[in-house]
């Protein structure tokens, strides 16, 4: 029996991936490019693609399925369908269960839903909460360069969600199948302000590190481009609404995998190098 993992470079599927095989089990990685990845078993594979999925679905019976923008997995789903897959775990967003109607993170995601629902398949979607790996993706280049950190909402409150969490409960659920639910939400282990997230790395990176609230203008002037203006517009508004609120914390990780779940600080301790300046290498 072979799990395959799609997008298996990307920062939940390579801990998918980890995970399955550290419980020994056999594991098909795929990429867009699958020259790309470095596994023993890799295919390449578009899932918006309409056909020419026989390499990448011979001989599998489970599936990590990521999420892909405006263009869900239809006609992928239908042939692994017919291959006889015979469960799917699809990674999605919270914004789809919990969002208004045009929120335009619900609508990326819908599209992947529906085609998982109608597919006909057994499933369960996993819902991660705010993932850890955003501080790198959004204050990353800041802190490496010793700038400080701007934040719309410095108060507005989340629950980091460890991304090798998310992984660890899809790989339980591909390698168990006994959750008989189809919806599964999951959370870091605390509600924390983005200001205490940034204390949090402060403290492990040994420096300091400003913090600089900056207006609504500000954020969306230094947008980077591939964050749509409306996506950010959205997000701001969901961190003005998450000061007033504390971040629903759950123990889904401790139920699926017998531990608890990761704190950011634990998190931050093993991507300390993520946020250290690159060595800069003086020639002559
Ligand atoms: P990531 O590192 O950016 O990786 C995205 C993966 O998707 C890549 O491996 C990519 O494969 C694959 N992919 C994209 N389009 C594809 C296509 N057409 N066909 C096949 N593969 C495709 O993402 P991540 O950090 O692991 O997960 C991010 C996702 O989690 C978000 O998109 C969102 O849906 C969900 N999420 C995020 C948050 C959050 O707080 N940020 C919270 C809840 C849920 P290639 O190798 O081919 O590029």
């Amino acid at each position: 029996m072979t799990i395959l993992v799609t997008g298996a470079r990307g920062s939940i599927g390579s801990e998918v991936v980890r995970a399955l095989r550290a419980g020994g089990h056999e594991v098909r990685g795929s990429a867009r490019d699958a020259s790309m990845l470095d596994l023993p078993d890799a295919v390449s594979l578009d899932l918006t693609a309409e056909s020419g999925f026989e390499d990448a679905l011979e001989g599998i019976d489970a599936i990590f399925l990521y999420p892909t923008a405006r263009a869900g997995a239809g006609h992928f789903l239908a042939a692994a369908k017919k291959s006889g897959v015979s469960y799917v775990v699809l990674l999605s967003s919270p914004d789809v269960r919990e969002g208004a109607a045009g929120n335009p993170l619900r609508q990326a995601h819908l599209p992947s839903e529906r085609a998982v629902r109608e597919s006909g398949l057994p499933f369960t979607v996993v819902y991660p909460g705010w993932l850890a790996g955003n501080t790198r993706r959004d204050w990353g280049a800041a802190i490496r360069a010793g700038d400080p950190v701007r934040l719309f909402s410095p108060d507005a409150q989340f629950a980091p969600t460890a991304e090798a969490d998310v992984a660890a409960v899809a790989a339980t659920l591909l390698a168990e199948r006994s959750y008989p639910g189809s919806d599964l939400a999951l959370t870091g282990p605390e509600s924390m302000t983005q200001r205490a997230v940034v204390a949090v790395l402060v403290e492990e990176l040994g420096r300091s590190i400003e913090v600089r609230p900056e207006t609504r203008g500000e954020a969306l002037a230094r947008r980077p481009e591939w964050m749509p203006a409306a996506v950010l517009e959205y997000l701001m508004d969901a961190e003005e609404a998450a000061e007033k609120r504390i971040a629903p914390v759950n123990n889904t990780v401790e139920r699926f995998t017998g531990r608890p779940a990761t704190s950011f600080r634990e998190w931050a301790r093993t991507h300390r190098s993520d946020f250290e300046k690159a060595a800069t290498v003086h020639i002559g």
